[in-house]
């Protein structure tokens, strides 16, 4: 059947400014880092990529090596826009990133012009798109200069490859160089995309405040700390959790007593709030407006369904704020 997206789409999303940009971003964003690759069901994938579109979720989020296996996930994108997105693709936010592996030898990763301006065509074959909305660079590289890095953002955007340029794993002080060096080349750095959790804090460590004093965006990756912060492993580990799965970044080693145990009173708090620990720990990083957005992942759409619900209540009470606190101290 053919896809035709909901009317309602605008009805419920919160819409937020990215820094100085005029450029709004949905309060929630879809990242295709896991589920959506090769290895995933097509199928479901899509199911979620247009159950978000239909709720308000006009931002998704890949790079290069997202998968597995690298790349497919960038594929699956492009089969999803062409068999049900395509009309739709001025109401579309889409991103991409360089700068991890992703190919053999010394040009299939980091940052040098070379690499970086070889890789954005790769992810615009893959997705079938003439333009990216946001093309990152995925991480510091200190082989090169970060001028040549920047170079390559602000050549993407004259070359008409991608609209807006971000950065993204930067430390504060790169950061600053970094924003400066795409002002004086005429591309605004637009935003950056930043781990932020209840469980990872370095983003208040110095990097918020140099983003605030150069009106650059920002977009938190991981707010669920990959499903620690719901109710994913509250009881056990489920078999077709990410942690049960071959994931690099979370295994069953992580799922730690100590970590349970925190989150298990974060979930008695968010209950007493009326949310899901879920949707507490998405509004807790969208809280007093510090990030433009949030940049979740999913497995099924119900739990996309639940996190959308976090916008119902985003706001947070002083004595909330310091119960988390006492909890995650
Ligand atoms: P999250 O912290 O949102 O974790 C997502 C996982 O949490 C899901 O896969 C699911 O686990 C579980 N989950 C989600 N919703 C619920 C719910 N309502 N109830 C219970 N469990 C739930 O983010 P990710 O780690 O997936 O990262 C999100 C995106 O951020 C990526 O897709 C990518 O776009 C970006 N990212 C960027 C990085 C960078 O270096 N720039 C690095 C990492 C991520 P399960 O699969 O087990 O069901």
């Amino acid at each position: 059947m053919v896809y035709s997206a909901s009317e309602q789409r605008y009805d419920s999303m919160p819409y937020n400014k990215t820094g100085r940009s005029g450029l709004k971003l949905p309060a929630i964003s879809l990242g295709l880092w896991h589920n959506f690759g090769g290895v995933d069901t097509f199928e479901q994938g899509a199911r979620m990529v247009r159950r978000a579109f239909d709720q308000g979720i006009t931002h998704f989020d890949l790079a290069n090596n997202y998968g597995p296996p690298p790349g497919s996930a960038e594929e699956t994108f492009g089969r999803i826009l062409r068999t049900d997105l395509a009309p739709y693709r001025d109401e579309l936010i889409i991103s991409t990133k360089a700068g991890y592996r992703m190919g053999p030898g010394p040009y299939g990763e980091r940052g040098s012009r070379k690499s970086m301006l070889a890789s954005l065509d790769q992810s615009l074959k893959r997705l079938g798109l003439e333009y990216v909305d946001i093309f990152y660079s995925h991480r510091y590289d200190s082989d090169t200069p970060l001028e040549e890095t920047m170079g390559a953002l602000d050549q993407a955007v004259r070359q008409g490859k991608a609209l807006y340029v971000g950065i993204s794993n930067y430390g504060p002080e790169q950061s600053r160089e970094a924003i400066t060096i795409l002002q004086r080349l005429g591309t605004p750095c637009l935003i950056h995309q930043v781990h932020y959790s209840m469980y990872e804090r370095r983003l208040e460590q110095g990097l918020q405040q140099v983003l605030e004093e150069e009106g650059v965006g920002s977009i938190a990756y991981s707010p669920l700390a990959r499903g620690l912060l719901s109710d994913r492993y509250l009881e056990s580990i489920p078999a077709d959790s990410r942690a049960a799965g071959t994931s690099v970044f979370l295994n069953r080693e992580d799922i730690t007593e100590a970590k349970l145990a925190k989150s298990r009173q974060l979930n008695q708090l968010a209950k007493e709030r009326g949310q899901s620990l879920a949707q507490m720990a998405v509004a807790w990083v969208l809280r007093q407006g510090r990030v433009t957005s949030a940049l979740i992942g999913v497995s099924k759409e119900q739990q996309l369904d639940d996190i959308i619900g976090a916008t119902k209540q985003l706001d947070f009470t002083q004595e909330e704020l310091a119960a988390i606190e006492r909890i995650l101290s």
